[in-house]
């Protein structure tokens, strides 16, 4: 089982309209729920571990080689990106990339886009000689992720132009008013941007912040551009209602396998329920594994036409 990188499976996803999810990886629970989940579903998936956990994951190389490990032992199939989310400098890139990660975001979005386009220039030439595939953001996505608090920043056009323009990413998180965490009250996406935004880069886009948006808005934002999209707290919540409902239930046990196996289990529904919503079930064979590529390709809408 060889982890590939996400730039065919985002570019296929893109061309035909549908979405490959990321989930985001809290420990190895995660890594079973999200690799049964894909395969299951017969889904190309992107595994994700986001910078700001690496040292409570265990560092990049643990990361690695649980993720690479599982999924020899668990003989899966479809296509497996295991990716840096939010990758905090150029150096953090770097590691990740000499571990064994096959994708890195980096997120230079905090600073001046000058700084932004340079730094992340210099992880496209380090990661394209790995063939590891690069996204980077412009504008911030706001709400609370992994313990930060920021408030939402929209992506400026001619910024994501030039960041495209100037590096060669493969793929763009443009922050148009996603958030990350729970939203209060509905998601409120600039689609009249999103539209602008992706006619003017070509490349796909990356949307972060992605549960609690309904799914009217998912598929006008897949359809509009978005070939990736980031799940995290709908899955850290479903584990946690249901851990709590396990040890409720029964107030004796101790049993570690009994008390995990249910909230793994959560996950595993919740990304196998993300990845119909993307319209990626079913897409492993056409999203970039040769050895699995149908031999007519299909070029159907994966989610439903705007209304
Ligand atoms: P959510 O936590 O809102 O699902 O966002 C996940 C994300 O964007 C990870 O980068």
């Amino acid at each position: 089982m060889t982890l590939v990188s996400m730039k065919e499976m985002l570019e296929r996803a893109k061309k035909q309209r549908y979405a490959v999810g990321q989930f985001n990886v809290n420990g190895l629970s995660w890594v079973h729920a999200i690799l049964d989940g894909a395969q299951e579903e017969d889904a190309p998936v992107i595994v994700a571990a986001s910078d700001r956990l690496i040292d409570f994951l265990g560092g990049y190389r643990l990361v690695a080689n649980m993720v690479r490990t599982l999924a020899e032992e668990k003989g899966i199939t479809v296509p497996v990106a295991l990716h840096l989310d939010h990758g905090k400098s150029v150096e953090s890139c770097f590691r990740a990339i000499d571990a064994g990660f096959t994708s890195v975001m980096y997120d230079g979005s905090h600073d001046p886009i000058e700084l932004n386009v340079r730094d992340t220039r210099k992880v496209v030439e380090y990661a394209g000689a790995h063939g590891v595939s690069v996204e980077a953001e412009v504008g911030t996505v706001g709400g609370m992720e992994d313990g930060l608090i920021g408030g939402i920043s929209y992506a400026d056009l001619g910024e994501c132009v030039r960041i495209v323009r100037d590096t060669g990413i493969d793929a763009l998180a443009a922050a148009l008013g996603s958030v990350h965490g729970k939203y209060v009250g509905e998601p409120k996406l600039g689609f009249a941007e999103m539209e602008a935004v992706s006619k003017a880069v070509g490349v796909p886009l990356v949307l972060h912040g992605a549960s609690g948006i309904p799914t009217h808005q998912l598929h006008r934002a897949i359809q509009l551009g978005h070939a990736k999209v980031n799940i995290n707290t709908e899955c850290v919540t479903v584990w946690s209602e249901q851990l709590r409902r396990t040890l409720d239930e029964d107030r004796e046990t101790t049993e570690p396998r009994k008390i995990l196996t249910p909230a793994r289990d959560a996950i595993r529904h919740a990304v196998r329920e993300k990845i119909r919503e993307f319209g990626s079930s079913g897409r492993a064979g056409a999203a970039g594994n040769p050895e699995r590529m149908p031999a007519g390709e299909r070029e159907d809408a994966g989610v439903q036409p705007l209304a």
